[in-house]
């Protein structure tokens, strides 16, 4: 008789969707589920659905068993196993996840923020993983991070270490959704390159800033010869390289990883993020850092990221 194959669930808890993966000791997801986050009005109906898709995969699939599950949240906190004051979320205030799963497994369960789990998938599974050094940046819908030092994860005190997407870039700046103002993220993220496309178009071209864009629609526009596209893009770049530079000052890392929305415009952004980034860096660090994207599969990265807190 062989002996089950042991499994680990990773959990992405998403604003709009939640992915479940069951991700083998290769890293292969064997099955994927997905649900509507914003159909679970509180978190105890959300909870029991979760694990009523997990009961059913281990009761299908008798020859795997649970080794652990990890999650990934917007605001997850690593050492209390909660989730606190996420704004995308519809629930308010702290939310005790860990403790609400525990109730259903005897397994680990771990819980920690999105953009720090899919720092420690690229470390386990993308490219990062002959790195103790590097910073990972998540450019979408807001600017996240997580900063992997001495091959560990930085936490910080309450758990809430690497929100370098809220370090202030901009004296008295743009409104970031945080409620401060210039933040890298008011900048940085898919909306604040959108901004920026309909800032300089309102300076000549005053009916088309009225429109509504998107990030993609600006990469269209960009690749087609669109000089504010292009102009959009390349501010963006340069801000988000001097800000790299400085983030490099604090863990000295090996390399920085791109990931998200926006990090798949690399052919418009990566060179010009590299020469802000080498023409702000302290002398010591100047030709040091590599900057490269994630090589983490796109869909699946969340996945192996909130995978990747139990490791197989
Ligand atoms: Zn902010």
């Amino acid at each position: 008789m062989t002996l089950p194959d042991s499994v680990v669930v990773g959990i992405d808890v998403g604003g709009t969707n939640t992915l479940i993966g069951f991700v083998d000791a290769e890293a292969n997801i064997l099955c994927r589920k997905s649900l509507s986050t914003k159909e679970y009005f509180n978190p105890q109906d959300f909870v029991i659905e979760v694990v009523r898709i997990i009961h059913y995969f281990f009761d299908e699939n008798k020859n795997f068993k649970l080794k652990g599950i990890g999650i990934g949240a917007p605001n997850g906190n690593i050492h209390h196993g909660t989730i606190d004051f996420a704004p995308n979320l519809e629930w308010k205030g702290i939310i005790p996840l860990v403790e609400l799963f525990a109730q259903y497994f005897e397994t680990e369960i771990i819980l920690t923020n999105d953009a720090n789990a899919a720092a420690l998938g690229e470390k386990i599974y993308g490219g990062a993983k002959a790195m103790d050094d590097f910073i990972f940046i998540t450019l979408g819908t807001g600017v996240g991070s997580g900063i992997v030092s001495n091959g560990k994860l930085v936490y910080g005190y309450q758990g809430f270490a690497g929100e370098l997407g809220h370090v202030i870039v901009v004296k008295d700046g743009r409104k970031c959704a945080c409620g401060r103002k210039g933040c890298l993220e008011a900048y940085c993220s898919a909306g604040g390159l959108v901004k920026t496309y309909k800032e300089l178009l309102s300076e000549t071209v005053i009916a088309e800033s009225d429109k509504e864009f998107s990030a993609q629609m600006v990469y269209e526009k960009a690749k087609t010869g669109d000089i504010y596209a292009q102009k959009a893009f390349l501010q963006t770049a340069d801000l988000l390289g001097f800000a790299l530079a400085n983030f490099v000052a604090f863990s000295n890392p090996q390399a920085i990883f791109l990931f998200g929305g926006l990090a798949k415009a690399a052919d418009l952004m990566l060179e010009p993020i590299k020469e802000a980034m080498e023409n702000n860096l302290l002398q010591i660090y100047k030709g040091k850092v590599q900057l490269l994207c994630s090589s983490l599969p796109e869909t699946d990265a969340a996945i192996l990221g909130a995978a990747a807190l139990i490791g197989n």
